[in-house]
């Protein structure tokens, strides 16, 4: 490693869950790219097989990259039965006091240190003894960092109210209001609750967008509208599938499969990497799917957890009756197991994305400019819902679907939302917008672009 003046030595902390891990990854590869030095520090055990599967293939795409083990205090056991992601999140905050001796003995020493939205309470005092400038990267919208940091606010009224009106920004509905701050005692308020009031002592924040789809909301947040004294917010997306850890892939069934299907003619079903739906809702996405007449690539989630799971076929799952059905057409192709989302979307014969619209999702579907069919399930993704229709305009959403188990959702109201986004040209239009502003703001003298360079120029000069 050189001990160069102007090398800048970065340290990354990401939290649980490929939502999280993922662009952190991306930002660890892109940080590279701009020379600079890369400390990534791992939370162990993780949650899932998809993140220990992820952290391999980029630490042996990555071999520069200094890797810091971070050894996890077990969870305390109140919280039991709750989400296993987030019962990783507590137990990844009560152990970064575990940080300081790691981080202060680095060579050289840090530059910065980037860290998870949910690690703010814990991190800060650990940064500040250090005395490095530190931020966080928001894995969310500017729309959903604008509702984050404005929420402490309004947090007591909500219950009785209609929604939140944020200065600066619109406002959230009720309905949007994601359905885990409801719960008083869950980890997911507390954390919002704890560390959103601490934004302001941050040196800045990162997002994965872009100026052209939030360019009035990153306005709004930068010229401290939505929270006086907001650091800086910093757009660097989107952040691209990045070919050297995240494979070339091989090209397994699915992607031969698509191989001979038309141009734009298959719809590509994933809700993501931690969601699994009640089965009976399940057979009727089946149901829709088959109705819709249109070709399908579907991905079954049967378990939040990847490692829990594998005992449960597709029949299993999906009943024998509709495994028949789709066989029969020899139109869909169904799967349950994890695939390279990436080399999906970029295939020439999805025409549309049935999703749940978890942020990475909707910013991979912009880089690949493929037009939305949203079905927002939990947490920030009604927000995300609503920059797909609104700002990026390249799908659609179904708001009285409701939230994950809200309601069963036929296969007759599935099958005809499918039909009208595979027959809408204009949000392939819109979609293809999407893509060129997507890929002109990460190339050479792009908004993104130019915010990273500028960024790591500081860095550097500050070593
Ligand atoms: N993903 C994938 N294959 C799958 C499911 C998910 O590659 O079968 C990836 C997807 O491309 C995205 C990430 O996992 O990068 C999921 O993040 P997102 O924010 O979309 O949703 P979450 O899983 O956090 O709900
Ligand atoms: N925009 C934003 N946040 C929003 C709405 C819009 O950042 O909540 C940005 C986004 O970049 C969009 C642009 O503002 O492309 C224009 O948005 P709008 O639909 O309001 O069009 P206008 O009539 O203002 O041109």
């Amino acid at each position: 490693m050189s001990s160069s003046p102007c090398v800048a030595h970065v340290a990354l902390l990401p939290s649980a869950g490929m939502g999280h891990l993922t662009p952190f990854l991306r930002l660890a590869a892109m940080l590279c790219h701009h020379h600079c030095y890369v400390t990534l520090i791992t939370p162990k055990p993780t949650v899932s097989n998809a993140e220990s599967n992820l952290l391999s293939k980029f630490f042996s795409a990555f071999p520069q990259v200094n890797q810091l083990n971070l050894h996890l205090l077990p969870s305390s056991s109140h919280t039991a039965n709750a989400d296993p992601f987030f019962l990783q999140f507590d137990a990844i905050r009560r152990s970064c006091h575990l940080l300081h001796p790691l981080l202060s003995s680095l060579s050289p020493p840090l530059s910065s240190f980037v860290y998870d939205m949910t690690l703010i309470s814990p991190v800060l005092p650990v940064a500040t003894a250090i005395g490095v400038p530190h931020y966080i990267l928001f894995t969310s919208s500017a729309s959903m960092f604008c509702f984050y940091s404005y929420f402490p606010k309004a947090a007591e009224s909500i219950s009785d109210g209609d929604g939140i009106d944020i200065p600066g920004f619109s406002s959230v509905s009720k309905s949007s209001l994601p359905p885990q701050l409801l719960d008083r005692d869950g980890i997911y308020r507390k954390i919002f609750l704890e560390d959103s009031p601490k934004v302001t002592k941050l040196h800045g924040v990162f997002l994965n967008t872009f100026e052209e789809v939030e360019s009035k909301t990153l306005k709004a947040l930068n010229a401290g509208e939505v929270v006086k004294d907001m650091p800086p917010v910093h757009a660097l997306g989107p952040f691209v599938p990045c070919y050297e850890f995240e494979g070339l892939g091989e090209r397994g069934e699915s992607l031969k499969w698509l191989d001979k299907q038309p141009n734009g003619s298959v719809i590509y079903v994933c809700f993501g990497s931690r969601i699994a739906l009640k089965s009976n809702q399940i057979r009727e996405i089946g149901d829709g799917l088959v109705r819709s007449g249109f070709r399908f690539l579907w991905v079954v989630k049967g378990n939040k957890v990847d490692k829990e799971d594998e005992e449960k076929g597709l029949e299993g799952v999906l009943g024998i009756e509709l495994v028949e059905k789709i066989t029969k057409d020899n139109k869909g192709l169904v799967v349950k197991e994890w695939l390279d989302q990436r080399q999906i979307l970029d295939h020439s014969a999805v025409g549309g994305f049935f999703s749940h619209c978890g942020w990475n999702s909707v910013m991979e579907a912009a880089f690949y400019g493929v037009p939305i069919l949203g079905w927002p399930l939990l947490g920030d993704q009604k927000i995300n819902a609503e920059f797909v229709v609104s700002n990026g305009g390249f799908g659609i959403w179904k708001k009285d679907w409701g939230w994950e188990g809200e309601r069963l959702v036929r296969g007759e109201e599935i099958g005809d939302a499918i039909k009208e986004l595979m027959s809408n040209e204009s949000l392939i239009t819109k979609a293809e917008q999407v893509k060129m502003a997507a890929r002109k703001a990460i190339g050479v003298g792009g908004g993104s672009e130019t915010n990273l360079q500028k960024i790591t120029e500081q860095w550097k000069k500050s070593q």
